[in-house]
Order: structure tokens, then C-alpha cells, then sequence
């Protein structure tokens, strides 16, 4: 087990909104040690030697291929990073967790099997299985001997998950639910040994439970035809009298809701980390393609228009993967901090509760990255990127799926701030203080506020500015539709965007000023560029969407005074983007594999 040297007080979930952290207190790639690395290092040789080579026939589901793959990884120990050492597991902390995610992601078919696997097809066990369910399947899933698959969806329910028609019903000798229905979007479903299925037990109680390919009436379907992640296996999964023995009911009966939604989570937090994986592969094949394409007798990468691409890839990449960290930070010392005082179990699973936002932001802003990166690559390949010979155009098909699984990201906007509401209610986070005190700091007029001072010294200021104008959104919002807030779905997006916005230009900001308190700002000087593109650009789209929030609350004399209050939190300095980026792109270019 890979033990992490995170022992600083975690940050509570959401207070990156009401605190100002110290760099100090942040975690950020930089603090990953050789240990972990060394994950990193083997999922990453994995994949490049033995993955990379097969992909014309993984993309061809060559029959048998990706499960060998699977069982290839699961021997050096890399399918089972989440499941107790005493299961045969990895039992990682959650920075080696997150290392080892990232490194498996340079593939999209690989990143989808395993995430589905690893994650939520193994994790409902890991965290709700008894002791018996555990000795049973948990060896084998870690091992890549057994695939997992997470079956929720159904043709009529995807977002709406609780709109089962699966139905569950005990036999008259009670030793078996039989379970009848369809399940859809089952990744792994063509050769996963062991299925988590959720069904309504009498068509009420919504459980989940463990069904093995070979028990009777359980047949998985034919696979999709998707648009891209032609690699990973999808498909329908059919219950036909299948018959469950009454012990692999897992958790409790009519808590399926509870395992579902935790372990998507967990799910969430992994996507965005691994959108890190598959975005620096992305942009480091872009980059090297840079130098060696020539047009008008000069390399492409010579031309600003394709150095402000480069550089902003790396930009955006830069925010989500310090915002990745910044998370999994939090998560590990929460998690150390309540070792030896429970259930580890317990403690795991309060703790994604915990970042349950912060999981969503990366699972948003991580997918919505990714997106970005691949489509610039493509841009930058030209005709090439059009062609199925080139990586960069599978990438492009592959990506887009992030968006809509784990839930979409409209459902994960809301839940940001449904949670955020939730925690503000329910008094773990301070939020209406903050809003009435800041309406109170509004009516008294502007006030000599302490400047900070030091590298970035500005773009603090932007970001603390910047939570204002969060609060003062938020607060005439929820003032004004108070329960009804749920209905104002437009409203909720744009909130949602501020709150992401301000959690990676903060993340971006602290990583970068720890940088240079350890090595000097001259050394971190392209972070410290990367920063000031990042929040001077992320400044103008919290100003934006908090302008648009406040314009569907307030009207009359009232919108106007709201509006000179915003343009005053707006006010900044004008940055020379197009000489950071430069200088950004540079140090891109000169690196064989990309980091900022
Ligand atoms: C390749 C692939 C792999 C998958 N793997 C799995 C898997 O392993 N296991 C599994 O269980 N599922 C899996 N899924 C299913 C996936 O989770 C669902 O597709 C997803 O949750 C969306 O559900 P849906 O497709 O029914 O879309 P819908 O729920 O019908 O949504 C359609 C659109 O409406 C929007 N929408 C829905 N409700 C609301 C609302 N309340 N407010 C605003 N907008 C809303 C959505 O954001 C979306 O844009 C997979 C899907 C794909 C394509």
C-alpha cells in the first residue's frame, strides 16, 4: 500500500467559497511522492507497451482482447487500486489512487474499462458488501480474474435512474429474488463476469444486487454501435427470470438510492482525473505533431495562432489537474485524520460525501476540458485530425461520451448547488452568514480592504473578488425563489459556473504560489503565467455568468444598484494574454511529454 505524506487539516467541502487556503495547505502534483509516482509509472508503461500496440484491434473488439488486457493489468496490481489489501486489493490512499487513474487514461477504451470496472462495477462491494460478498468476488475483481459492471441505466431511465421498471421478487421458498427487466449503457456488459444490478424489489423497494453472468435468465445483449470508444464493450443487459440467491442482495433492501449515488461520487471525482490522463497525452502527441508539420516552409508550431492553442491546452489542463489534486488532498487528510476513530469504511465513504461537490466540478470541468483539448488537436493535426490513422481523431469521438455519463453535466451543475444549499441549511457550511454580511458590506459602500501582497498578488485579489460575486448572486437568488430555486434551472447553470470558475482559478493560484515559495518565482515562472491567463480569462466568465444570474433576480433601480456593485467586484487590470501564452507555449514545445 502506497502511503501519502498528506497531513494537513482538510479544507471542508465547499469552504474553498467562504475561506481563502493557504498555498501551503494545498496539495498539488508537485507533493506526490516517489512512491506514487512509482504507480504512475507502472500504469503508464502498462498502457504505452501493452495496450497502445492492440488498439486497431481493441478498437475491432477483437473478441477475448480487452479482458486479457484486464487480467495482464490486474497481475501487476493495477485493477484493484480500491479494495482492502486483505481482499487482495491495492488498498491505495487517494493520491495514488488518483496517479494511477490518471496514468491508465491515455486511452479512451482502456479508461472506460477500467473506470467502469475498478470503479463503480467493484467499489459497490468494497464499500456495502458484507463479509462474506467481499471473500467471495473481491479477489477476483482485483485480480482482473472476474470484470465488474455497474448496471443503473435503463432505456426509459438514465438521469431519472430511480424510474425502474427492473423488478425484483422473492421466490415462494425464499432463496431467490427473480429479477426481470432491461438494463442499457452497460460498459463491460459483453464480458463482465459479475453485474451490480439495481432493481425494485415488488416494483417499490429500489436495491441493488450481485448477479453473476452464468445465474440463470441473465443475458447480456449485442453490442453498440457508439460514436467513439470503440474499444470498451457496451450493451444492453436482459433479466429473464434471472435468479439472484437471496445473499447477493447487497446493502440493505430499499437503499439501492444510497449505493447508487455514492459510488457515482467516487465515479465522478475519477473521471476528472482520469480527463487529466487523456489530455496530456492529447496535447503532448499535438505538440510534438507541431513541430514536425511544415506549412509556408516554417514548422506549424511557429505560428502564434497554433502557439495559443498549445498553450491553452495546457492551461485549461493545468486548472483541472490543480483543482484533481487540490481534491484528492483534501480527500487522503480527511481520511487520515479520522483513521483509528471508526469504520474505515464509514470514513471513505463520509469523505465522498464530503467532496461530493468538488467531485462534481471535475467531472464537469474535467470532461468539458478534455473536449476542448481533443477538438483543438484535431485543429492542429488539420486533414490529418480527420483521419481515423491519427490518434488525435479517436480521441476527438472518444472524449465526448464524458459529458454524458457518471451524470450528465446539466444534472451535475444542479447538483453543485443543490449540495451547496444542502450544506449552507444544514449549517456545515456558513453560507447565508457570508451572503447577509457581504449585503451589509454592499449597503455601507466600498471599503479599504487589506491588499495581499506577493507573487500574484493581483489574481488573489481577482479571486477573492470573485467569491463575491458568487455570494452576492447566490444571495438574491435564494432570496428571491427560497425553495422554489430548483425550478430555475438556467440560474442554477450559471451559478454553477461561477462556483466552478472560482474553485480552479483558486486551485491554479495556490499551486502555483507554493511553487514559487519552494523553488522561487524566476523557476515557476510558466505556472505563474498559466495562472494569470487562467484567472484573467476565468475572471471575465465569473463576471459574465454573474451577470446574467443577477439580471434574472433583481429588476428596476434594484438591478442597477446590483450591477454597479458586481462591475465594482469586476474591476481588475488588463493582462497582456497573448505574451503569457506565448511564453506558455514555449515551455510546452520544448518538453518531450507535457507539464506545465
Ligand atoms: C457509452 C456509454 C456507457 C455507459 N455506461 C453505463 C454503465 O456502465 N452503467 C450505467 O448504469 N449506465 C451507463 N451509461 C448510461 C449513462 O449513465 C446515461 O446515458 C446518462 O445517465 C444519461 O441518461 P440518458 O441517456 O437516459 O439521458 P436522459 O436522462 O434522457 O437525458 C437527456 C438529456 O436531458 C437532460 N436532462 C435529463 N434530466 C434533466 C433534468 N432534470 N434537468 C435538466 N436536464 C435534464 C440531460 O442532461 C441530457 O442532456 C452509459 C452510457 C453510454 C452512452
Amino acid at each position: 500500500m502506497a502511503t501519502s505524506l498528506v497531513t494537513k487539516p482538510a479544507a471542508k467541502g465547499g469552504s474553498f467559497l467562504l475561506e481563502s487556503a493557504s498555498p501551503a495547505d494545498v496539495f498539488t502534483p508537485a507533493d506526490i511522492t516517489d512512491d506514487q509516482k512509482l504507480i504512475g509509472q507502472t500504469a503508464e508503461e502498462f498502457v504505452v507497451n501493452e495496450v497502445l500496440p492492440h488498439v486497431k484491434d481493441l478498437e475491432n473488439k477483437k473478441a477475448g482482447l480487452m479482458p486479457e488486457l484486464v487480467k495482464k493489468a490486474g497481475e501487476l496490481g493495477l485493477m484493484g487500486g480500491g479494495v482492502p489489501e486483505e481482499y487482495g486489493g491495492g488498498g491505495l490512499d487517494k493520491i495514488s489512487a488518483t496517479v494511477l487513474t490518471e496514468k491508465l487514461s491515455i486511452y479512451g477504451g482502456f479508461a472506460v474499462t477500467h473506470g467502469a470496472h475498478a470503479g463503480i462495477g467493484t467499489l459497490p462491494i468494497v464499500y456495502f458488501g458484507t463479509e462474506e460478498q467481499k471473500k467471495k468476488y473481491l479477489p477476483k475483481l482485483a485480480s482482473g480474474e472476474w470484470i465488474g459492471a455497474y448496471c443503473l441505466s435503463e432505456p426509459q431511465a438514465g438521469s431519472d435512474a430511480q424510474n425502474s421498471l427492473t423488478r425484483a421478487e422473492l421466490n415462494k421458498e425464499g432463496t431467490h429474488y427473480i429479477l426481470n427487466g432491461q438494463k442499457m449503457w452497460i460498459t463491460n456488459g459483453g464480458f463482465a463476469d459479475l453485474y451490480v444490478v439495481f432493481a425494485k424489489i415488488d416494483g417499490e423497494k429500489f436495491t441493488a444486487f450481485l448477479v453473476e453472468r452464468t445465474f440463470p435468465g441473465c443475458k447480456p445483449g449485442n453490442e453498440e454501435h457508439k460514436m467513439g470508444i470503440h474499444g470498451s464493450s457496451t450493451t444492453p443487459v436482459f433479466l429473464e427470470n434471472c435468479r439472484v440467491p437471496k445473499e447477493n442482495l447487497l446493502h440493505e433492501i430499499g437503499r439501492g438510492h444510497i449505493v447508487a449515488f455514492n459510488i457515482l461520487n467516487s465515479g465522478r471525482f475519477t473521471l476528472g482525473a482520469s480527463a487529466v490522463g487523456g489530455s496530456k497525452f492529447v496535447l503532448t502527441t499535438a505538440a510534438k505533431y507541431a513541430k514536425e508539420r511544415k506549412a509556408f516552409g516554417k514548422q506549424i508550431g511557429d505560428f502564434g495562432m497554433m502557439k495559443e492553442k498549445l498553450a491553452e491546452m495546457a492551461i485549461q489542463l493545468y486548472a483541472v489537474e490543480s483543482m484533481v489534486y487540490r481534491s484528492a488532498g483534501n480527500m487522503e487528510s480527511a481520511m487520515t485524520a479520522a483513521a483509528g476513530s471508526g469504520d474505515k469504511i464509514q470514513t471513505t465513504m463520509k469523505t465522498l460525501e464530503e467532496y461530493a461537490i468538488e467531485s462534481s466540478i471535475a467531472k464537469v470541468y474535467g470532461s468539458e476540458m478534455l473536449d476542448f483539448v481533443v477538438d483543438e488537436a484535431v485543429q492542429i493535426f488539420g486533414g490529418y485530425g480527420f483521419h481515423e490513422d491519427y490518434s488525435v481523431c479517436r480521441a476527438y469521438r472518444d472524449s465526448r461520451i464524458n459529458r454524458i455519463f457518471e451524470g450528465t453535466n446539466e444534472i451535475n451543475r444542479m447538483l453543485i448547488i443543490q449540495m451547496l444549499m444542502k450544506r449552507a441549511m444544514g449549517g456545515q457550511l456558513a453560507l447565508i452568514p457570508a451572503a447577509m454580511k457581504l449585503a451589509d458590506e454592499i449597503l455601507s459602500g466600498p471599503s479599504l480592504e487589506e491588499a495581499p501582497e506577493g507573487v500574484l498578488a493581483d489574481e488573489a485579489r481577482v479571486v477573492a473578488n470573485a467569491k463575491k460575486m458568487f455570494l452576492q448572486a447566490a444571495g438574491g437568488a435564494v432570496q428571491k425563489f427560497r425553495d422554489k430555486l430548483a425550478d430555475e434551472q438556467e440560474l442554477i447553470g450559471a451559478l454553477a459556473n461561477v462556483v466552478m470558475e472560482i474553485y480552479a482559478m483558486e486551485s491554479c493560484l495556490l499551486r502555483a504560489q507554493k511553487a514559487a515559495a519552494a523553488r522561487g518565482a524566476a523557476a515557476s515562472q510558466v505556472m505563474i503565467d498559466a495562472t494569470r491567463v487562467f484567472i484573467s480569462d476565468a475572471a471575465e466568465r465569473v463576471e459574465h455568468e454573474s451577470r446574467r444570474a443577477i439580471a434574472a433576480v433583481h429588476e428596476g433601480d434594484m438591478l442597477t444598484t446590483q450591477a454597479a456593485v458586481l462591475k465594482r467586484f469586476a474591476k481588475r487590470g488588463t493582462v497582456n494574454t497573448i505574451a503569457l501564452r506565448r511564453n506558455v507555449a514555449a515551455a510546452v514545445q520544448g518538453q518531450e511529454s507535457v507539464s506545465v
